[in-house]
């Protein structure tokens, strides 16, 4: 079905996307990728917004950085294949370096972007758990200014997020990995470009002493919304990572899922794939962590 007809938009600043996006008052939506807002505006019954504002050509949001303090900020168009190839993403951030090639087909990858997989808040998607795992925050700017709101309190439901209709993702930001980091995404997918069946994302930072300084353990395609493990991860804080407490996170990760039962598998299923990813991840977190010094 074609979408039902709306004004296109274009601006070449973000003040004036933002100035379009008030005066329309929510019946306007931000085109990013496109990859996600294109097939629901064809599906009419989900939204019809009155106007699209392509944010493609602002410029200086296609920006992946590594910050002063080692942390890195993703511009809105920073495509998923520009994390694909970016070498940035390897090392201590592996958890999104990982992620990204896992992230549907070429084609998607090649337009869809990091902050509008944010934006678009669907629990099946890739970017939301891995960025989780990190402790991201997005950076959003409204009419009133920039405001910054952690991935915690961006998800609040199945493609809502606490973003008014009028403010524009303008980049996320990752804090530094912390020392001797590593971690991973795992996905569970029918087959290759399908959405996860279940992933877990996993990032770890050690203590000279080899303790974790700081486990991050989210969640995809097993609850409402990409989801913190949080019991696994306040279990594993403060602790050395061997294999029992490996074992307690990835059961206390299994008994923190929300998963039922649909086509990709069973509640069941899905729970002891979680158990089973997050041991999985931690243990490779373990084995690439750095010498002390
Ligand atoms: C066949 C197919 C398979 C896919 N498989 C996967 C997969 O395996 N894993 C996965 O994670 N994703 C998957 N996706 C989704 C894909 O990753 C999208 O690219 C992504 O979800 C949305 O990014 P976008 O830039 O295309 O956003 P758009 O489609 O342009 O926008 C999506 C939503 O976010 C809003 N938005 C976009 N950018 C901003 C911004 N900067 N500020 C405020 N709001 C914004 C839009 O208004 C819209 O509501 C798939 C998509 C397709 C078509």
């Amino acid at each position: 079905m074609y979408p039902s007809s709306f004004e296109y938009f274009a601006p070449d600043t973000l003040e004036e996307a933002v100035g379009i996006l008030e005066r329309f008052d929510g019946e306007a939506k931000v085109l990013a990728g496109g990859q996600s807002l294109i097939p629901v505006l064809k599906l009419r019954q989900f939204t019809a917004p009155a106007a699209l504002v392509d944010i493609n050509r602002i410029p200086d949001l296609d920006t992946l950085t590594v910050t002063r303090d080692g942390g890195l900020k993703i511009g809105a168009l920073v495509r998923h294949k520009d994390c694909e190839r970016s070498e940035q993403l390897g090392g201590s951030f592996a958890t999104l370096g990982d992620a990204a090639p896992q992230i549907s087909d070429p084609i998607v990858r090649n337009l869809g972007t990091v902050c509008g997989s944010l934006a678009h808040a669907d629990p099946q998607g890739d970017w939301g758990s891995a960025l989780l795992a990190l402790g991201a925050e997005v950076q959003a700017r409204g009419p009133g200014g920039e405001r910054t709101i952690a991935l915690d309190e961006l998800f609040v439901a199945p493609f809502t997020t606490t973003l008014q209709p009028n403010e524009i993702v303008t980049e996320v930001r990752v804090p530094p990995p912390g020392r001797r980091a590593g971690g991973t995404y795992l996905k569970l997918e029918r087959k290759v470009g399908d959405y996860a069946t279940v992933a877990v994302a996993v990032h770890v930072s050690f203590t000279d002493d080899d303790t974790v300084e700081r486990a991050g353990i989210a969640l995809t395609g097993v609850g409402p919304t990409n989801l913190r493990a949080r019991r696994a991860e306040e279990a594993l804080q403060g602790r050395a990572l061997d294999d029992e407490a490996i074992r307690d996170a990835g059961r206390l990760a299994a008994e923190e899922a929300q998963p039922f039962d649909d086509i990709r598998g069973t509640a069941d299923y899905k729970r002891n794939m979680v158990r089973v990813y997050t041991e999985r991840g931690l243990r490779k977190a373990r084995d690439q962590r750095g010498d002390s010094e």
